[in-house]
């Protein structure tokens, strides 16, 4: 008898304290998420790109200043525990990406990033892996599918740049494609999964999180 009211008062003070963290929420909504475009250049011209980022060239970008002191009243209204996500363009193509980073990540904000890849070497894999939480890497298939799009040797480069983040414990790590006439083929679906899985067997990938997304290549031309 005892223990059935004490759990219909807990159910009650249970029920009490979600009704109220409910109005709390609407009343103050929470920021969860930022996506911010650092450049609106890239080192790749694919034709489906939604930025047409080749045509931008260099210097389209966002002033380390502006941006950090904009994301200082970010957390001075929000808060840190806003996940930001940094892409373009292509987000490594600014001209100070890493200082970015880093003063992103002083700010304590948690960070991703959205790239092609490409940028990502030995020189820069240990400051890209101090700053980020998460990583998503363009992947469209298997060399031919995706250098269709990419250009010759991006693939290459993209497969480089997951074995460095991997090996770097990122995180979080995902594997985003495109999807187009050159990769539906059935074996697409296989063929890129294979190729993603062969570069992470025997690694030791630690706490790393794989994930893959697929997105419909838009705007064709
Ligand atoms: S890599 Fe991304 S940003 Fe660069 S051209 Fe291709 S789709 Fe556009």
């Amino acid at each position: 008898m005892f223990s059935q009211s004490l759990l219909r008062f807990l159910h009650q003070v249970h029920s009490a304290l979600w009704r109220w963290r409910h109005l709390v929420e609407q009343r103050y909504p929470k920021l969860q998420s930022m996506t911010i475009e650092l450049t609106s250049s890239c080192n790749l011209a694919c034709p489906h790109c939604c930025m047409d980022a080749a045509r931008a060239g260099a210097g389209h970008e966002i002033s380390r200043e502006a941006l950090v002191q904009f994301m200082g009243k970010v957390k001075k209204t929000f808060g840190t525990g806003v996940f930001l996500t940094l892409t373009g363009g292509e987000p490594l193509m600014h001209s100070q990406a890493l200082e970015v980073l880093a003063d992103l990540k002083a700010q304590g904000f948690v960070l991703g990033l959205i790239t092609n890849g490409a940028l990502i070497t030995e020189r820069n894999i240990s400051a890209l892996s101090a700053a980020l939480s998460s990583v998503s890497v363009s992947v469209d298939g298997l060399a031919a599918a995706h250098d269709l799009r990419r250009g010759a040797g991006s693939f290459d480069r993209a497969m480089h740049a997951l074995q460095l983040l991997s090996a770097a414990r990122i995180p979080q790590l995902m594997v985003n494609s495109a999807v187009h006439e050159g990769n539906l083929p059935k074996q697409f679906l296989s063929g890129t999964a294979r190729s993603v899985r062969e570069n992470y067997e025997g690694r030791k990938t630690g706490p790393t999180e794989l994930r893959w997304s697929l997105t419909a290549a838009t705007g064709l031309k």
